[in-house]
């Protein structure tokens, strides 16, 4: 049997499979909390690590996560990880963010994150594909392919956000991989997008290269898609195709909680669930 095996609800984590297959552990959404996290031989982040994107938050984010024993770490930003944003996004909207959450304005806050995420022991993918190989005796050497995104669809104008327009262009460059992270669930395959009142808010070109016919110039077929972002969502899924199977993973492990960017009640998430373990058979 080489199906994929997928945890997420555990008192101790099931015992590593060893041999031919290759543990992921997957965590989204820690908005500046840390917690427990299983052993494994591959670590994934799909973003919003910090709350209001400030460099001392991904700082202590950035060094929680270099402390973990797992031997390959790759991770993305999210729509909260202000400082990490491209382009003069932080000097214009994340200002106005800033004031209106009461954080002090870094002018330099961009630079500090770039340099903090260049000199981390990580891959950080921010729109990007890599690889890595998992060094371990008894496996076969395989080397993974991955893609990184910290985009998700346009809401209030928060880092790293699309319009409808703009998705293809975002997503141009994803080609075929084994592992795809994207701050953003896809639209509509299996719930992994569904806010409180049902409604789904997940990233619409995803879906159509993840469901596009399998000789389709656009097809995706990734073994495993790890997101988060809409966190009342979090969940698993498989899809299926003729030629496989994708294991989709909304991984977010703080709390979904309407009030709190409203009645600024607080500002600090709390860790509701576990860090998602999915094991893979090596490919063939
Ligand atoms: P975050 O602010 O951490 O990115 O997302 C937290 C929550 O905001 C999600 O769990 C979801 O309830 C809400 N949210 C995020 N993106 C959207 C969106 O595009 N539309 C709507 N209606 N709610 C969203
Ligand atoms: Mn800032
Ligand atoms: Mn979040
Ligand atoms: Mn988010």
């Amino acid at each position: 049997m080489t199906e994929p095996r997928v945890y997420t609800h555990y008192t101790t984590a099931p015992a590593a499979p060893g041999g031919e297959w290759v543990r992921f552990v997957l965590l989204s959404d820690t908005h500046s909390q840390t917690t427990a996290v299983p052993d494994g031989d591959v670590l994934l982040h799909a973003g919003d690590l910090t709350t209001l994107g400030e460099p001392a938050d991904l700082e202590r984010q950035i060094a929680w996560l270099e402390s973990l024993p797992h031997g390959v770490k790759v991770i993305t930003a999210g729509n909260h990880d202000f400082c990490t944003a491209p382009g003069d996004w932080h000097d214009t909207r994340g200002r106005e963010l800033d004031n209106k959450y009461g954080v002090a304005h870094d002018a330099a806050a961009p630079l500090k994150a770039a340099r903090m995420l260049e000199a981390c022991g990580m891959q950080v993918l921010l729109g990007a594909t890599s690889t890595f190989v998992v060094e371990r005796p008894e496996t076969r050497h395989y080397e993974w392919s991955v893609y990184g995104s910290p985009w998700s669809p346009e809401f209030e104008r928060w880092a790293w956000n699309y319009t409808p327009a703009q998705a293809k262009k975002i997503y141009e460059s994803v080609g075929h991989v084994d592992i795809l992270i994207t701050h953003t669930p896809p639209y509509e395959l299996g719930g992994l997008d569904k806010i409180h009142d049902g409604t789904s808010v997940g990233c619409k070109e995803l879906t159509r290269r993840l469901t596009a016919p399998r000789h389709h110039k656009d097809a995706l077929r990734p073994k495993l898609h790890v997101f988060g972002h809409i966190h009342e969502a979090r969940g698993t899924n498989v899809l299926q195709h003729e030629e496989g199977e994708t294991v989709l993973v909304n991984a977010a492990l703080v709390e979904y909680d309407q009030d709190l960017w409203n009645t600024q009640r607080k500002f600090s998430y709390d860790v509701v669930a576990q860090p998602v373990i999915v094991d893979l058979h090596v490919p063939a």
